[in-house]
């Protein structure tokens, strides 16, 4: 290997064991699903679907992709999956191509109060394609509020309702949803992008028994490799998803991580996959409740899942990059995010994420989640003391030390 991308990658290694990662959509896959990652399934072109592919010697890459739907459909109780979707990303284009017209008007959570570039931000494809009409959270409770959803949707009339959150710590209805969906005559799309893993242990309510369609990524609390899906139950919408991933919008299909999809699907539905989901919300509730004794304001008062934002400006006077930047300083990774009703910029916000998945893979319980949000409140409060920082990290890397990656 090129010695200088072999440095990087040993740094890396050392990087992911030290840091205690806070990035609330990010985890650490099994070996099982590394070994897929890495596997042969890379150098096989499959154009097309399980029997019918363009290309020859696809035995074996359709065995592979009949698993990662018989899994992926058995796990969401859906009829229906595509598998093939690179990203997240790529999945959300492929639901707004199949199912409507450039320009169609279409609702979704707005960026700055939780909802993702792919609900219609106006630098990306979505909202440059579609004619997207945001909502917002209630700025009293900082929650989603139904009443002013259906009141909006009453008004706009789009042919499409988006629900689903990249920085959201409630849980959310997606009945009440498809209500309001119905009642104007509207498509429901999820995307379950962040909170897959706990819709796939019963742990948050299933959009696939209300929407038309439901996308999702397979890398955030569904611990699994880089990738994205489709779920639905409609025959009708399953065959136009599929024509418009492929041919659509790609081309030949990522089948080694089709094949980690399969063992990501598979790894969820053994009863050790609830048990963590389970923890990494407890995680999340220990970790909030410590936040709150150190002086910060939570959000919404809290979180159901797996996810919290913290108001560092109002609490500590600091802006989501000064906190971010202070945090990486003691080796704890975390992103500044926007709050609703944000008076700062996108660059530097008055918010933090905090989330507990993947520090949950790594065996963190409460114990560790309290410890953690102690020193996060300590490094805040004394930001310029170079010596308490430097202490805090002894005590972030003690930590770490204990819970082992990849043996
Ligand atoms: C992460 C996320 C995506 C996009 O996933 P990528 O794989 O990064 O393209 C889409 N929607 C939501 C709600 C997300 O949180």
């Amino acid at each position: 290997m090129d010695k200088r991308i072999k440095e990087a990658l040993e740094k890396e290694k050392l990087r992911q064991q030290n840091n205690v990662e806070l990035i609330a959509s990010e985890n650490y896959v099994s070996p099982s699903i590394l070994e897929l990652q890495g596997s042969i399934f890379t150098n096989k072109y499959a154009e097309g679907y399980s029997g019918k592919r363009y290309y020859g010697g696809c035995v074996n890459v359709d065995t592979i992709e009949d698993l990662a739907i018989e899994y992926a459909t058995k796990l969401f109780h859906a009829k229906y999956a595509n598998v093939q979707p690179h990203s997240g990303s790529s999945a959300n284009m492929a639901v707004y191509r199949a199912l409507l017209k450039p320009h169609d008007k279409v609702l979704g959570l707005n960026l700055s109060h939780g909802g993702h570039l792919t609900h219609g931000h106006s630098i990306n494809f979505s909202g440059l394609d579609y004619e997207f009409i945001p909502y917002n959270l209630n700025s009293e409770t900082e929650m989603l509020d139904y009443d002013a959803i259906r009141e909006l949707a009453l008004k706009e009339k789009p042919q499409m309702l988006v629900a689903g959150a990249s920085a959201y710590s409630r849980a959310i209805d997606f009945k009440k949803f498809r209500d309001i969906a119905d009642e104007v005559g509207a498509l429901l799309f999820v995307d379950m992008a962040h909170i897959a893993g706990l819709v796939a242990a019963g742990l948050h309510q299933n959009p696939v028994l209300y929407a038309d369609v439901v996308s999702s990524t397979t890398h955030k609390t569904l611990r699994g490799p880089r990738g994205g899906l489709i779920l639905t139950n409609n025959e009708e919408i399953a065959a136009k998803i599929n024509k418009t991933i492929f041919p659509g919008i790609q081309g030949g299909p990522l089948m080694h991580v089709i094949a980690a999809k399969a063992e990501c699907f598979y790894e969820a539905l053994q009863p050790e996959f609830k048990d963590y989901a389970q923890q990494v919300i407890s995680n999340a509730q220990a970790l909030a409740a410590t936040l709150k004794e150190e002086g910060l304001r939570i959000i919404s008062g809290g979180t159901d899942n797996h996810l919290m934002l913290v108001d560092v400006k109002t609490t500590f006077g600091i802006t989501g990059k000064e906190a971010e930047t202070i945090l990486d300083k003691i080796c704890i990774t975390v992103n500044k995010n926007t709050i609703p009703n944000e008076t700062e910029s996108p660059f530097k916000t008055s918010g933090i994420r905090l989330g507990t998945p993947a520090m949950t893979t790594r065996g963190f319980k409460e114990q560790e989640f309290i410890e953690i949000g102690h020193i996060i409140g300590q490094a805040l409060k004394n930001k310029d003391n170079l010596e308490i920082l430097e202490s805090l990290k002894e005590q972030v890397l003690t930590l770490t030390n204990r819970f082992k990656i990849y043996e």
